[in-house]
């Protein structure tokens, strides 16, 4: 986690509605039922961060003495990480809310950070295929592809954008990939979306609108297996369930009782997947 510059946001403390809050920045009212905020103590009781977890990212805010003559709570964001401080009087709930209030401050500077961590293929590098490493080889034969057998991603002799053309074996692969394997699971669970768009989203691994059109991200073909399966199951159960409460979760737990697992490993490592762009692609 490297936030590109140093950046600051803060709010007055007060009593938010269990059901949402207004972004402190934009004013703009945000429902995140799946925002979970946590602490971090030493083994002495002491408060040392924050943890917030997104459905597939999490953030940890370090907690830092304020200065005396502190007015008010700062969270900020520099090359060392995410930290907010306080004046002395201030106290835990009141920290909560500033970090509740600036979630989408916070969300917003974080994917912006993981977007500049880009990265230009070439032959010897490896990218991740359904979890596994795959190397990026040229083909002694003019092989072209990706090869299962040998994780491996084969390039021709003498192309010359070698990111560009493994990017769009990559994308197609995905394509493919992953609209079979939502019709598998359409077949096992009876969830029949109307349509399935494999898509470039910026911040999402997967949506389902009211028109029962279901949207998956290509970068999941990086994911393992499960963690692919565990986001169309997902979508697929927000079919019968446009929200996520119990009974959305135990209908996903029902054709995945895995499911926590699978989430768990897309918010420590879903934001790499990310790094994987064509480098005409705007940063943040
Ligand atoms: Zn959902």
């Amino acid at each position: 986690m490297k936030p590109p510059s140093r950046t600051e946001a803060s709010g007055p403390s007060m009593l938010l509605p269990r059901s949402g809050y207004a972004c402190a920045r934009c004013g703009q009212m945000r429902y995140s039922g799946d925002m979970k905020l946590t602490t971090v103590r030493s083994p002495q009781g002491d408060l040392l961060a924050y943890e917030v977890a997104w459905e597939d990212d999490v953030v940890r805010i370090r907690v830092r003495p304020g200065r005396r003559t502190q007015k008010r709570i700062v969270l900020r964001a520099d090359e060392r990480g995410y930290s907010i401080s306080a004046p002395p009087w201030a106290r835990s709930q009141d920290l909560e809310n500033v970090i509740l209030q600036n979630e989408h401050w916070l969300r917003a500077v974080h994917a912006k950070s993981v977007m500049e961590r880009f990265e230009r293929l070439q032959s010897g590098k490896h990218v991740l295929v359904l979890g596994q490493r795959y190397v990026i080889a040229v083909g002694p034969r003019g092989e072209d592809g990706i090869d299962h057998a040998r994780r491996t991603i084969w390039i021709p002799a003498g192309v010359r954008d070698v990111h560009t053309h493994v990017y769009h074996r990559m994308r197609s692969f995905a394509d493919s990939h992953l609209l079979q394997r939502t019709a598998k699971w359409a077949q096992r669970t009876g969830l029949h979306p109307d349509r399935v768009s494999i898509r470039d989203q910026k911040s999402r691994w997967g949506s389902c609108t009211s028109k029962r059109h279901v949207y998956l991200n290509w970068r999941l073909i990086q994911a393992p297996q499960e963690v692919m399966d565990y986001v169309i199951v997902h979508e697929l159960a927000h079919l019968l369930h446009m929200n996520h409460g119990p009974a959305f979760w135990q209908c996903v737990a029902q054709w995945m009782p895995e499911w926590q697992a699978q989430r768990d490993w897309l918010r420590l490592h879903g934001r790499d997947l990310f790094r994987l762009r064509l480098d005409s692609e705007t940063q943040g």
